[in-house]
């Protein structure tokens, strides 16, 4: 079957739709190549829909029409109109009618994992975004919203396990024990994509949590045979969750049950499903000996989004695809305030703001820049990015440091009473704040529309004679594709003035006004702040604790940055300063690099860098923070243009070693005072520790002399737990020799067994910045534990090489971009989801150097000439060729 030419989908031209189904029976019949599916629909016309009764057009791709009747009277082929992607019912009852669909599917040959497939012999289901249409034909789309109930029927050898959405309803045995079946019911009204259905054979952990108003829920999570214990702490992070959104939000869970799933062949991360949450199982196993604490972390910060989507996406939802940011830029936001009360606020918000910049802002940088809410889309696939979800919560972070907490939480209350059961939107919401405030958030809302990252232009003068301190801002909005001129934003800044003695100045304007929290708001292209009374020359610390994402240029001298590296008061800013001190001098090295100068730069940077790690006051986890460098990609943004990888790996790996020689004894004592003997414990405490230890071991190592070598070799072989581990093979793996070998050799032997711990040796090889690295990917790609139909393979050798080994990918012979032409082509035809990931590689390809922006030009021209691409990859490639 081949699609109808895509045809991009405009906000502009949104409709309710003409028809509305209450009430859906699903009866599934499980066969791994031949599933059928009968559906009961309730359908009645939209009394909302404007104009004159339109014809019902269901979509469906992938299907076989069995059977269809209407109100019982079965339908020949004259009453409708089949395609590809559609079923269309010209003439239909003005009263409520009965639809009943049979349609057959194929689980086993679906490789692009939406709809119903099968993975590790376990049917499973994605539906976000336009999945149900390959289940069976429906409305799909978000603004539909019915009542499920739905049978499922399997042989009990192959499924022991029949799981859908809401509550059991009822279960039992047929055909003497040969078949089986489960009844479930999901009395809350949702959109389709929410709906998920699991059979298998499969383990559960089970639980219990009491909710605030004292119901009890079953809380299970199920698993593959044996693997039950690593399930242990995805439970504890639900049950933490569910409190948390109870005293923080007043929101408490709504079924008899909740229902976890790990599966190992998985588009995304989790899928928030109503009841029945469907996971990647990378994002739930875990045992100190099997995930690393970044992902112990992911884990806690996953199984709260996806909780949390439970009233944020679930209870509401979103009226279209455009407001996909309403429910998750909230949920992300939702997240990251938990992780952050759960573990430390400041190391949370600097490794979100990490995130933020090295995707999102390198997003908005380039050809595929697009508004927290786009207006346009040809596959709404596209548009799960970092713009849709970081940006998206820094939106809504925004309003609340606008509005001040508590009135942020009356217009999340309010948000919640009013929009209960609806499908919403990103107007709606921002609605509520103003009626919960009586704050005018007009300009606000662009945030939404806007495209591209501001920059704030910022200069300070300080009058000794007046004891005055004037702060120019000015807006500079770049310009985005489709968006050449934009209006000026509203945009908080929180600001501190630091005195020549490291402490706070109290801000006063000479308005008289003191700005609540240290905020101001932005508002104008240009404009002025004057600070009274301020008693010396203040250093301004700005953008505290990153209160808007914008980028801040201000020149301050190296005696500026370390003041404020020693002595801000706001963490997150102290961090901010060294990092940006560490940027300058990276790029400065880098220059002198393309000049083919030696750069002996950074004495002054490493010297300021000890100081303010050697505080023992600060969380470890916070000064392993401070040890980490800008990464190479950060450092290719910043500098915005003719970017040569091979110079940016060069200056980085100069500034490590010169890190790692000055402060080498006092990182040697850190890694000695951080090792832990006693028994292992994922929680931050334990955690930030490790975390520093290994930053020290990086910084060490990057000395590269044989004891340090030693050293590494003993950490890997030495190691307690998969962090330590982990750590010391992809730094092995970065160095090669014998000593990588025998690591990768070691990792393979223990791990070759198990799926998801394999795939760090995977990555580790992919990652590395040796010459050989492209010859060993593609031979790993014919490895036998890895499989193209397999996404978490493809993310950890194919994704790690594309988007996190900038010098090998980016070669100058253009090899490394032919290599990924390559296999976004070949994916495309199995799973083009994945496929148009892949190609996101590219994203920043503009800004290389000329020869590097021809070889990649000619690798993105090679797949847009190629034959039957599908949506998702004609769309990016597209975009990123366009002038
Ligand atoms: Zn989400």
């Amino acid at each position: 079957m081949k699609p109808e030419t895509p045809r991009p989908v405009h906000l502009k031209d949104y409709r309710p739709p003409g028809y509305l189904i209450d009430k859906v029976d699903l009866d599934v019949c499980l066969d791994a190549t031949r599933t059928r599916v009968r559906s009961r629909l309730a359908v009645r016309p939209n009394p909302d829909a404007s104009g004159r009764r339109q014809a019902l057009r269901l979509d469906g791709e992938h299907l076989e029409l069995d059977e269809i009747k209407l109100d019982r009277k079965p339908l020949s082929k004259k009453d409708y109109n089949l395609t590809d992607t559609s079923l269309t019912l010209a003439k239909t009852p003005a009263a409520p009618f009965t639809l009943e669909i049979v349609t057959f599917v194929n689980p086993e040959a679906n490789k692009a994992l939406q709809g119903l497939y099968r993975t590790n012999d376990v049917y499973c289901t994605q539906c976000e975004a336009e999945g149900f249409r390959r289940i069976t034909y429906f409305l799909d789309r978000p603004d539909a919203l019915a009542t499920y109930t739905v049978r499922i029927e399997a042989d009990p050898r192959e499924a022991p396990v029949l799981l859908s959405n809401g509550n059991l309803l009822e279960r039992g045995t047929l055909a003497g024990g040969k078949r089986h079946y489960a009844v479930w019911r999901d009395p809350f009204p949702k959109p389709c994509y929410l709906f998920a259905l699991v059979g298998g054979d499969l383990s559960p952990i089970a639980s219990t949590f009491r909710t605030m108003s004292g119901r009890t829920v079953d809380l299970a999570i199920y698993v593959e045979h044996g693997k039950e214990e690593r399930a242990a702490w995805a439970m504890d992070s639900l049950k933490r969750a569910m409190r948390w959104d109870e005293v923080r939000f007043g929101r408490e869970y709504d079924l008899d049950v909740f229902n976890i799933v790990a599966v190992s062949d998985f588009n995304m991360g989790a899928m928030e499903n109503k009841g029945l949450n469907v996971f990647n199982d990378r994002l739930i196993l875990a045992s100190p000996e099997t995930a690393t604490d970044t992902i112990f972390e992911a884990i806690e910060s996953v199984v709260a989004h996806e909780y949390f989507h439970n009233w944020t996406g679930n209870r509401i939802t979103c009226r279209d695809w455009f407001q996909l940011c309403l429910k998750e830029g909230l949920t992300v936001f939702r997240d990251q305030e938990f992780s952050g009360d759960e573990r430390s606020a400041t190391v949370q918000r600097i490794l979100d703001v990490r995130r933020l910049k090295t995707h999102q802002f390198a997003e908005d940088a380039g050809p595929l820049a697009h508004p927290v809410r786009p207006e346009t889309y040809i596959e709404i696939n596209n548009f799960y990015t970092p713009t849709v979800y970081e940006k998206g919560a820094e939106v809504v972070r925004m309003l609340q440091t606008l509005l001040g907490r508590e009135l942020f939480r009356s217009g999340m209350d309010l948000y919640f009473d009013r929009h209960d059961g609806e499908a919403a939107t990103v107007e709606e919401f921002v609605r509520c704040f103003e009626d919960a405030s009586g704050t005018d958030l007009t300009q606000f809302r662009l945030w939404y529309a806007q495209a591209g990252t501001p920059e704030l232009v910022c200069a300070l003068r300080y009058d000794k004679a007046k004891k005055r301190a004037e702060l120019d801002v000015e807006q500079v909005l770049p310009a985005t594709p489709g968006q050449a001129h934009k209006k000026p934003m509203h945009i908080p800044l929180k600001l501190g003035l630091l005195g020549a003695n490291g402490h706070d100045v109290s801000l006063k304007l000479d308005s008289g006004e003191e700005p609540a929290d240290g905020t101001l708001s932005v508002t104008k292209r240009k404009q002025t702040f004057r600070f009274v009374d301020v008693p010396s020359r203040p250093v301004p610390s700005l953008l505290r604790d990153f209160s808007a994402p914008v980028n801040v240029t201000i020149d301050l001298s190296d005696r500026d940055v370390e003041l404020l590296m020693a002595n801000d008061s706001d963490l997150f800013n102290r961090w901010q300063a060294a990092n940006s001190f560490a940027m300058r001098t990276l790029v400065e090295i880098v220059g002198l690099l393309a000049k083919g100068k030696s750069a002996s730069r950074g004495a002054r940077y490493a010297k300021a860098l000890g100081a303010a790690v050697l505080s023992d006051e600060l969380e470890p986890a916070y000064r392993a923070e401070l040890l980490k460098l800008p990464t190479q990609a950060d450092i290719a943004r910043v500098i915005g243009k003719n970017v040569d990888p091979a110079l940016i790996h060069r200056a980085h790996k100069r500034l490590s070693g010169l890190i790692g020689r000055t402060l080498g004894a006092q990182l040697a004592d850190l890694y000695a005072a951080m090792a832990e003997d006693g028994p292992f414990s994922p929680d931050a405490t334990s955690a930030g520790r490790r975390a520093l230890r290994n930053a020290a071991l990086t910084l060490l190592t990057a000395r590269a002399s044989g004891p340090d070598l030693a050293r590494l070799s003993k950490h890997y072989f030495k190691a307690s737990n998969m962090t330590d581990r982990a750590q010391a093979l992809f730094l092995l793996a970065a160095h090669g020799g014998k000593a990588g070998e025998q690591a990768l050799a070691d990792f393979h032997d223990r791990w070759k067994g198990d799926h998801v711990v394999i795939d760090a040796w995977f990555a580790a090889q992919a990652q590395s910045p040796l010459a050989g690295t492209l010859k060993r990917v593609e031979a790993l790609t014919h490895h036998p534990l890895f499989a193209l139909t397999a996404p978490n393979k493809v993310r950890a050798l194919i994704g790690t090489f594309a988007a996190a080994n900038p010098v090998q990918f980016n070669r100058p012979d253009g090899a490394g971009y032919a290599f990924i032409a390559n296999h976004v082509l070949e994916l495309d035809r199995l799973n083009p989801q994945i496929a148009a990931r892949m190609l996101g590689a590219f994203r920043s390809w503009r800004a290389l150097e000329t020869g590097r922006r021809g070889q990649a030009r000619k690798a993105l021209q090679r797949v847009a000439r190629a034959k039957n691409l599908s949506s998702d990859v004609q769309e990016i490639v597209s975009k990123m060729l366009e002038a």
